[in-house]
């Protein structure tokens, strides 16, 4: 069988790490979790307990060594050697992340790691650019979204199981603050590629969506 490069794409919340995660476990796929990959450079820019700005996080991002590895259907992610596979996943970091994912040179680094990983195929990558930019010739491309309520929902019951107190509102504001900053930059903005099949995941189970998913493979 072909060994398929597969993208995925689509908003905050939407589900794409988890159905993900899963397609790639049933193909045998390595699974790609772009995003975390931000979220490592937003996580390093808050350990230097300076005030955030765009000079630190460039400074920051210069001599970084983000790292994924994937095995058994779990991704650890290691920032300069540390696994930061939790810390990333804090509210803390989601607000931080799409002011250093709108920066050119953030964006050019981990476009070069991503387009590494996927160069022996039987991979499986999600984000926001995968279709548009990072693999433009992806044999299969999907745009993954649910409504702005049903995605706050999952992703606060999701916060509050691992342990976070969160409110909804909250999540809801942050949901749509992080949409909208990676619907709106300059840099390979969020956007449904011409050629990428619609999947709107509202109402739908984590199983219907996967197998969806492993039918637009086949
Ligand atoms: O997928 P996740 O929600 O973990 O992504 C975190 C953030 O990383 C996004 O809100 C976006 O700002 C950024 N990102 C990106 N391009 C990607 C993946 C994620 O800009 N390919």
């Amino acid at each position: 069988m072909k060994r398929l490069v597969v993208a995925i794409d689509g908003p905050a919340g939407a589900g794409k790490s988890t159905v993900a995660r899963i397609a790639a476990e049933k193909l045998g796929y390595t699974y790609i979790d772009t995003g975390a990959m931000y979220r490592g450079v937003a996580w390093k820019a808050l350990q230097q307990k300076q005030e955030i700005t765009d000079a630190l996080i460039l400074d920051v991002v210069r001599d970084i060594d983000v790292d994924l590895h994937y095995e058994g259907g779990a991704t650890t992610v290691t920032v300069d050697g540390t696994d930061v596979s939790k810390a990333i996943r804090t509210p803390k970091v989601s607000h931080l992340v799409s002011q250093v994912a709108k920066l050119g040179p953030v964006r050019e680094k981990m476009v070069a790691l991503q387009r590494k990983m996927a160069e022996r195929g039987s991979v499986l990558m999600d984000g926001r650019d995968i279709a548009t930019n990072v693999l433009p010739h992806a044999d299969v491309k999907i745009y993954l979204t649910a409504s702005i309520e049903e995605r706050a929902r999952r992703r606060c019951k999701e916060l509050q199981e691992k342990g976070h107190a969160v409110r909804l509102s909250d999540i809801r504001a942050d949901i749509a603050a992080r949409d909208k900053a990676d619907m709106e930059r300059e840099i390979s903005p969020l956007v449904q590629a011409d050629d990428a099949m619609r999947l709107d995941t509202t109402g739908m189970s984590i199983n219907e969506v996967v197998e969806k998913i492993l039918e637009m493979c086949r």
